[in-house]
C-alpha cells in the first residue's frame, strides 16, 4: 500500500533527503502535533524497508510502541519489536482484530524499540543504518551519544513537535545533542488555515492562585510548590466554574503539576456532577488506557493528568484543554495545548483555559514560535518563542493578538498590552517632568521659589530656592556679556 502524504508531509520527507545529500548527518525533522509525524516516519519507514536499509524506530515509552507498529502495520509495512514478550503479543493482537492480520516479522528490515530498550540489547541486535527518533526532544544526552557512537556511520533523524527540551537545554551537538540541523515543516497556524487543525479560543480566567517567587528546579517552575499554592477549595471551585461556564460538557483535558493534584483536581469535577478521571504513570495499562478511551466515547468528561497525556495520546473529540501547570517550557506547554486541537466533525474551535497564565510567557498557541537547537538560554526574552504581544480581554478573559482592538468574543475595546501599559507609564513620568518645569518657571523670587520647594515636598525647601535663584542670576549674568 501507498502511503498518501500531504504536500507538507511530501516536502518535509524531501527536506530531509536533501539534508543527508548535503551531508548533514542527523536533521531534526520539527512539525506540530497532528501534522502527522508518524505518517512521515512510515513513508520513511516503507523506502527504507524497499531498500533493505537496517532502520530502527525509537519510541520514547513502552506504550508508544505498541501504537507506532499499529501505524506501520496500517500501511503494510512489515516490522520487528524489541520489548517484553507481552507488548509483542499485546502489539500482534491489535493487528490481527485491525487488519486481520500482523505485519510483525522476527527478522525485518525495521525495528521498533523504545531508547531504553535499544541501548541495554545493542549486542544482540542487527547493525542499523538509519537511526529514527520519535518525540526526539526527550533526549538525554549521554544515551544518545552512546547509540550513535555504537552505529558509526549511521544516518539520525529526530522528530517533535517541539525541539527543546524540558530543562531548556539544547538538542544540537554544539550544546551536547546529536543532531546538526534543523528542518521547520508547517506551522500551527498554516495548518489551522488549511483545516487540519482546529483554532485555539485561550482564556485567561484568574483564579486567586499566587506563582509569585516560584522556585526552579531542573529549568522549570517547582511542581511540588505549584501543587500547595493550588490546593485550595476556593482555586478548584474557580477552576470548575470557568469550564462551566467556557465549555460545559465539552470532553476536556487538565494538566496538573502533580499527580495528587491531578487526583484532587478529577475528585473535585467528579463532586461537581462532572465525570472525571485521573491517569499516571504508575497505573496498569489497562486501567489507563480505559481512562483514555472512555474521554473518547463520552462517557467521560474531563480527564486530569500530571505528565502522561502530555504527547503521543491522540483523543481528536478533545476539545477543551485546562492548563493548571505553569511552566517554562514552550514546548510542555504547546504540547499539551497539541493534545485539543485535533479537527473532529462539528468541533469549530478548542478552548483553552489557561489559568496560570502560560500564554503570557510563551504567546499564543497558533503565532509563529521560533525554534532552535540550541536551547531556551539563547532565545531572547522569557526565553520563549512567542511574540508575548497578546492582550486579554477584561470583560470576558479572552486573549488575542495585540494587532487586533476589539474583543473577538465580546466586543468590548482592546485593553493595553504589557508593552503598552509600560510606554504609556514612561510618556506619563516625562509629562509630568515638563509640566513641573514649567510650574517651577513660574516662581520667581526667593519666597516663591521656597513655597514652591515646600510644596513639593522638599527636605531643605530654602537651600533648594537659594540654588535655583543663584543659578538663574548667573546665567543671566553670562547671557548678559
Ligand atoms: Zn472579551
Amino acid at each position: 500500500m501507498t502511503i498518501q502524504l500531504r504536500d507538507y508531509q511530501e516536502k518535509a520527507v524531501k527536506d530531509v533527503r536533501q539534508a543527508y545529500k548535503e551531508g548533514f548527518k542527523a536533521p531534526f525533522l520539527t512539525a506540530p502535533t497532528g501534522a502527522g509525524k508518524t505518517v512521515m516516519l512510515a513513508e520513511i519507514c516503507a523506502s527504507a524497508s524497499i531498500k533493505k536499509t537496517h532502520t530502527i524506530l525509537l519510541v520514547h515509552r513502552q506504550e508508544l510502541v505498541v501504537q507506532t507498529a499499529k501505524t506501520l502495520a496500517k500501511f503494510g509495512i512489515e516490522h520487528s519489536i524489541i520489548a517484553p514478550a507481552k507488548v509483542v503479543q499485546n502489539a500482534i493482537r491489535i493487528q490481527v482484530e485491525q487488519f486481520k492480520r500482523s505485519f510483525f516479522r522476527d527478522e525485518s528490515f525495521i525495528y521498533i524499540a523504545t531508547v531504553q530498550t535499544l541501548v541495554r540489547r545493542m549486542a544482540d541486535l542487527p547493525k542499523f543504518d538509519l537511526l529514527l527518533i520519535d518525540e526526539a526532544h526527550h533526549g538525554v544526552a549521554g544515551t544518545w551519544l552512546k547509540i550513535v557512537k555504537s552505529y558509526p556511520g549511521a544516518r539520525v533523524l529526530g522528530v517533535s513537535a517541539t525541539p527543546e527540551r524540558l530543562d531548556g537545554q539544547g538538542l544540537g551537538i554544539h550544546c551536547g545533542g546529536i543532531f546538526d540541523v534543523l528542518i521547520e515543516g508547517p506551522t500551527i497556524g498554516e495548518l489551522i488555515e488549511r483545516g487540519y487543525l482546529t483554532r485555539p479560543r485561550v482564556y485567561c480566567p484568574p483564579i486567586q492562585a499566587d506563582f509569585d517567587g516560584l522556585k526552579t528546579i531542573a529549568g522549570d517552575f517547582d511542581r511540588k510548590e505549584q501543587e500547595k499554592r493550588l490546593n485550595k477549595p476556593r482555586i478548584i471551585g474557580d477552576v470548575i466554574a470557568h469550564y462551566r461556564k467556557y465549555c460545559d460538557g465539552v470532553p476536556a483535558i487538565a494538566f496538573c503539576p502533580t499527580v495528587e493534584y491531578a487526583k484532587y483536581v478529577a475528585d473535585n469535577f467528579n463532586a461537581a456532577g462532572y465525570r472525571a478521571a485521573s491517569i499516571d504513570g504508575k497505573m496498569d495499562d489497562y486501567a489507563r488506557n480505559k481512562a483514555i478511551d472512555d474521554l473518547g466515547n463520552g462517557r467521560l468528561d474531563v480527564l486530569t493528568s500530571c505528565e502522561i497525556v502530555s504527547e503521543g495520546t491522540d483523543i481528536p473529540v478533545v476539545g477543551a484543554a485546562i492548563l493548571l501547570r505553569k511552566t517554562k517550557s514552550l514546548g510542555l506547554y504547546l504540547q499539551q495545548v497539541g493534545r485539543a486541537l485535533r479537527p473532529y466533525p462539528g468541533k469549530t474551535e478548542t478552548i483553552i483555559l489557561d489559568h496560570v497564565g502560560n500564554c503570557n510567557e510563551h504567546g499564543l498557541p497558533d503565532e509563529p514560535h521560533k525554534w532552535t537547537l540550541d536551547g531556551r538560554v539563547r532565545r531572547g526574552r522569557s526565553g520563549s518563542g512567542g511574540s508575548l504581544a497578546c492582550r486579554q480581554c477584561l470583560n470576558c478573559y479572552a486573549v488575542y493578538p495585540s494587532t487586533v482592538t476589539v474583543c473577538p468574543v465580546c466586543g468590548t475595546p482592546a485593553s493595553k498590552t504589557k508593552i503598552e501599559i509600560e510606554e504609556v507609564e514612561g510618556e506619563l513620568v516625562e509629562f509630568q517632568k515638563r509640566a513641573e518645569k514649567i510650574e517651577r518657571g513660574r516662581a520667581k523670587t526667593m519666597d516663591e521659589l521656597i513655597e514652591f520647594g515646600k510644596q513639593k515636598g522638599m527636605k531643605n525647601p530654602a537651600a533648594w530656592a537659594w540654588y535655583v535663584y543663584n543659578g538663574r542670576r548667573a546665567k543671566e549674568e553670562r547671557r548678559r556679556f
